[in-house]
């Protein structure tokens, strides 16, 4: 389990956001068997994910989502959270590893290569936003809050850290978030701005406790904690955690899109069928059973493509318009209709 602080300091003119992401970035390590640089880089992603979300989503229902696409060895990375702490996130190749830095550091901006970040946040309405930007180090806090600056207008500093010990499993992780408000007094930025200077990192401070390494960030800013409690959370944080919206239903739903004769060769081949999520490496297994389930779906005998079929949710996935892909009239039986 992780957990989320808020805060204020320089009377209200900085927004302070602080995560303890250790658990997670763990899990995500031991469910993608990722190298120590890929797990350094896709723990800062998603704890860097967590403290954008509670700077920038308005509601429970909203999602942010980061893809960063860089030229080096990582091929890159995707992580998704929302402002309830849940996050998951994974690596193209998770096995990838650079040589150390000279100064001993994890080199997580070479792992990333050049290249750009992709933000998708979602709006109250449903509507997703989409910005790009370049990378500016590939080392993550620096690109997201390039991100914040280019995008949203919101000047900030962001830090974030994982620390691996042995055979690379996580001894600390987690990040602090600092959000600039317009028209703050120049004596709390250069306060702010000396504070952070000379500071080599974030993970020396977070071994003494997040609440600590806060505190020291914002010394002399007269910082106060946001009351979580007053939030509805009955232990002053607002928990977060490593989730994955997938289930076996869904993933039953995946091998929809394999035609029925495929379908029939997995069975023949493998005695069932074996699906994989990307997003945290669960695997589910179905039986010849189950997949002969599958039977409802409607395609365009031309091209294949799906035309109709159930969803797990028990909708009905029908595909838009009266024209496929491949220019063929949709036709869909009426017996099938009304199967479904
Ligand atoms: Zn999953
Ligand atoms: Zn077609």
């Amino acid at each position: 389990m992780g957990r989320i602080l808020r805060g204020l300091a320089g009377e209200g003119n900085l927004r302070v956001v602080a995560a303890e992401t250790t658990d997670i970035v763990e899990e995500a390590r031991r469910r993608h068997g990722l190298s120590p640089t890929a797990t350094a880089a896709l723990g800062r992603a998603m704890t860097g994910a967590l403290l954008l979300a509670q700077l920038l989503l308005k509601t429970p229902k909203e999602r942010l989502a980061l893809r960063m696409e860089g030229t080096g060895p990582l091929g890159g990375l995707v992580v998704e959270a929302d402002a309830l702490g849940n996050v998951r996130g994974y690596v193209k190749s998770p096995q990838a590893e650079v040589p150390l830095r000279e100064d001993g550091k994890l080199n997580v901006g070479e792992l990333i290569g050049a290249g750009v970040l992709r933000v998708d946040r979602s709006l109250p309405s449903g509507e997703v936003y989409t910005s790009t930007v370049p990378l500016v180090s590939g080392e993550i806090a620096e690109d997201l809050a390039h991100y914040l600056w280019q995008s949203e207008q919101v000047p900030s500093a962001i830090l974030l850290g994982v620390r691996v010990k042995g055979e690379g499993e996580v001894e600390v992780a987690g990040g602090v978030a600092i959000q600039v408000m317009p028209d703050t007094p120049e004596e709390v930025l250069s306060r702010l701005e000396a504070n952070l200077a000379g500071l080599s990192g974030i993970t020396p401070l977070l071994r003494e406790g997040l609440e600590a390494a806060v505190e020291r960030l914002l010394a002399g800013l007269g910082f106060e904690w946001t009351d979580l409690k007053a939030l509805g959370y009955p232990l002053n944080e607002i928990p977060a955690r490593f989730r994955c919206r997938c289930n076996r239903e869904k993933a039953l739903e995946a091998l929809v899109f394999f035609t029925p004769e495929e379908r029939e060769d997995m069975i023949v081949e493998d005695g069932g069928a074996e699906v994989v999520c990307h997003w945290c490496g669960e695997v589910y297994r179905f039986s010849p059973e189950e997949i002969r389930s599958l039977v409802a779906e409607v395609r365009c005998p031309d091209c294949g493509t799906l035309w109709l079929y159930p969803k797990a949710d028990g909708t009905l996935f029908r595909i838009e318009g009266d024209t496929c892909r491949c220019g063929r009239k949709v036709e869909i039986p009426s017996e099938k209709r009304a199967q479904a």
